[in-house]
């Protein structure tokens, strides 16, 4: 039923999938800032291509291994060209999900949705231009695509729409799908369309300060983009979803010293954080019980992290500065668990999606 280039292609990603485990993890270390002129950040050291490692003063720190290291030479550009491959999964029926975690300030948000000059487009609006493209490709096969974006924040262990004057959305759970009840749906016929959808977004999202940056983001964002396909011939329909996510920060609260309502938001924060890194962890021993209902950011991720046909990327953002080695560490140490679990060293080396 599949034409002989579309068999392959599955085929390519199926062994994929089966070699490398349905998790990937990344890490970015992001440029100095110029307010950061005075500080020093001599202290991550990139021993090899995809390695790095976080000293602290004298005391070495450990080479770790990743995916990809993308070190603060990579742009926005070269970040994305490292991972369109991975988005192009979800034109071919996959369930992707690709989410960027790191303290307040590492870059979490430059690298999901960046700035509006188009040299420092993140991923979400280079996704947009990238699924269109593809899919006119693919609908020289008799493919046609239908894309909608739906954008979610959790904040405080509660979803609101983030298209829709942050309405309230409840989810609703019945046996091992999750329905999110009044998110609004807004189908997305050019790639230009997207532009007017984020700005929206930005507006909608919340933000709070705190002692570790001026404004730090205190909600989760979740850029959800539906994939409907259909191919005349054959009758064959299928639908996906791409869902790239800006996380909380992770930083620690004792560290940020907040108080109060901000503490409770904390709080919330690292459950969701920890409850994730658990689903992610366990994922791959189907024996044992994932725990994605116990907090709504796993609720509204699970069909990306659990299914069969799911994808997960984890792009771990790092402040380069010394002084943020103790949060730096804490992050790469998070992520390698993460891929511990899942890849062999066997493998390790490989560059494939
Ligand atoms: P987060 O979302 O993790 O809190 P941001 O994405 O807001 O962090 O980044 C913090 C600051 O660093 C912002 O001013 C942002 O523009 C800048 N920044 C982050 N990553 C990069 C990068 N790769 N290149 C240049 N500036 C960056
Ligand atoms: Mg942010």
């Amino acid at each position: 039923q599949l034409n002989e280039k579309e068999a392959t292609l599955r085929k390519l990603h199926n062994d994929v999938v089966d070699m490398r485990g349905q998790i990937r993890v990344a890490v970015r270390v992001r440029p100095m800032l110029k307010a950061e002129e005075e500080s020093s950040n001599d202290g991550i050291e990139y021993p090899a291509v995809n390695a790095i490692a976080i000293n602290q003063g004298t005391k070495k720190g450990t080479t770790l291994m990743f995916e990809k290291v993308f070190t603060p030479l990579f742009s926005q550009k070269d970040v994305f060209v490292n991972i369109e491959d991975f988005i192009l999964s979800a034109l071919h029926g996959y369930n992707v999900g690709l989410i960027a975690f790191g303290q307040t300030g590492s870059g979490k948000t430059h690298t999901m949705r960046g700035g509006d000059a188009e040299e420092e487009e993140g991923i979400i609006p280079r996704a947009a231009t990238f699924l269109f493209r593809e899919s006119k490709k693919l609908e020289a096969t008799g493919w046609k695509f239908e894309f909608s974006l739906s954008f979610l924040e959790i904040y405080n262990n509660e979803a609101y729409d983030l298209l829709n004057n942050h309405a309230a959305v409840k989810l609703r759970l019945v046996n091992q799908t999750v329905t999110l009840d009044g998110l609004s749906d807004h189908p997305l016929a050019k790639q230009s369309e997207i532009g007017s959808l984020l700005r929206t977004a930005d507006k909608n999202r919340k933000t709070a300060a705190t002692k570790c940056n001026e404004y730090s983001s205190r909600s989760h964002a979740i850029y959800m983009w539906k994939i409907k396909a259909h191919q005349q011939a054959t009758g064959i329909s299928t639908s996906s979803m791409l869902k790239l996510v800006d996380l909380a920060g992770s930083e620690r609260a004792k560290e940020s010293g907040v108080i109060g309502q901000q503490f409770k938001e904390m709080t919330n924060i690292n459950q969701s954080l920890s409850v994730l890194q658990k689903c992610i962890s366990l994922q791959k021993s189907k024996s044992q019980h994932v725990p994605y209902r116990d907090s709504k950011l796993t609720q509204v991720l699970m069909d990306c992290l659990g299914a069969g046909n799911s994808k997960t990327m984890v792009v771990v953002n790092i402040n380069p500065c010394n002084d943020q080695a103790t949060e730096s560490k804490r992050s790469i140490e998070f992520a390698s668990k993460m891929r511990e679990t899942h890849i062999g060293s066997a493998v390790q080396q490989r560059d494939l999606y």
